[in-house]
């Protein structure tokens, strides 16, 4: 019987199975099918199980702790704190341990260090990255590793904090909203020799009808593990199925796959440059958009289950104001071009570039003013 494959996690030499199980949604279902989930996940071949103390309170890692009982050798163990100074991080890598039912970890992560402000409060005197020394040289953990939403963020975090680890977002939607991460974070990541960690590979389940192009896409990129939410059997054998059916795709098929996908559809830019002007760089505006609302507000009626994502998604990161602040220096050259009703290049997506550009400068520029009768919050 095949079972999932595994790939190293950078220079920590751990083999991980490419499908990560993701604690986060475990905490919305009942004991009994965590640990049939579990049960199925480890007959698969996975060994990844990840969560955080800040998931359900603590509800996620109790869970997952009773599920892996008398099983946790056979998993490489990681969690999180959101904790920022030392006395409270301590405290939670003790809950954490005793929640899981371990006696160790084999990657703690940093939870979520977003701006420069939280990494030096972190590196800083008295600050979370003392009582990661201290775990690690009591032999409570074997690894430290950060997970962002910001993702920049964690280029200077590898350095300050010495990260073995990074997570971010890995899928063909976020390529469209943070360019960055493969242009920047996960080649820092690897000069390093830090492994990479993808997170929502199906986009928080916005990516529920392309399971398997968003593995073929996602297990593409420079990654070595997939921390998926799958908190249902049905769920977790497509998850399964997809990644044990991958094989590396040719880059025209990744472009196809960003050509055909349907979430990004005649709407979101897949940052191919084409439409970059001397008068205004629209690519980053797009992108900007993208950290605005990931591009899923399009002011175009959709079905519910779509409707209901979007709304739930779209702010989701809370990059909002970050998006808005850094648009501001192309807010004046793109009012002229939409005032002077400039000629605009075609998209070779079909994105209708003028309406796009007056979607994504009504959200960045704060006007509210959006296309007529076509948007609504
Ligand atoms: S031409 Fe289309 S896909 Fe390419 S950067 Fe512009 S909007 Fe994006």
């Amino acid at each position: 019987m095949s079972t999932l494959p595994r790939r190293t996690l950078g220079d920590t030499g751990l083999q991980v199975s490419q499908l990560g199980l993701g604690g986060f949604h475990q905490v919305e279902i009942g004991q009994s099918l965590v640990t049939q989930i579990v049960d199925r996940y480890l007959e698969a071949g996975g060994n990844y199980v990840e969560t955080a103390r800040s998931y359900g309170g603590g509800v996620s890692e109790i869970k997952l702790g009773r599920a892996l009982q008398g099983r946790r050798h056979q998993v490489v163990l990681a969690s999180k704190t959101g904790q920022r100074d030392a006395e409270g991080a301590w405290r939670e890598i003790n809950e954490t341990l005793q929640a899981l039912g371990s006696d160790h970890l084999d990657l703690l992560l940093y939870h979520g260090i977003n701006d420069l402000e939280t990494l030096d409060r972190l590196a800083g005197p008295g600050g979370a990255a003392e009582s990661f020394a201290r775990a690690r040289e009591e032999g409570l953990v074997r690894f430290v590793g950060a997970s962002s939403h910001w993702p920049l963020v964690l280029i200077p975090a590898m350095e300050r904090l010495e990260l073995d680890a990074v997570m971010h977002w890995v899928n063909y939607l976020v390529t469209c909203n943070y360019p960055e991460i493969y242009a920047r974070v996960a080649p820092a990541a690897r000069q390093r020799g830090c492994g990479i960690i993808g997170m929502k590979p199906l986009g928080d389940g916005y990516l529920y009808r392309s399971v398997e192009p968003a593995f073929t896409y996602a297990l593409a990129q420079e990654v070595d593990v997939l921390a998926c939410g799958f908190n249902s059997l049905e769920m977790l054998e497509a998850d399964i199925a997809a990644v044990m059916a991958w094989e590396r795709p040719s880059d025209a098929a990744l472009q196809q796959i960003l050509a055909d996908a349907p979430e990004l559809g005649d709407y979101v830019c897949r940052q191919c440059g084409a439409c970059h002007l001397p008068e205004a760089d629209l690519p980053r505006v797009f992108e900007l958009e993208g950290k605005f609302d990931q591009q899923m507000i399009d002011g175009r009626p959709t079905d519910a289950p779509d409707y209901a994502l979007r709304q739930r998604l779209n702010n989701w990161f809370d990059n909002r104001q970050r998006a808005i602040e850094l648009y501001k220096p192309l807010c004046s050259r793109v009012q002229a071009l939409l005032e002077q009703n400039a000629t605009l290049p075609a998209c070779p997506y079909g994105i209708d570039l003028r309406y796009k550009l007056r979607m994504a400068h009504a959200k960045l520029a704060g006007s509210g003013k959006f296309p007529a009768g076509e948007f609504h919050f």
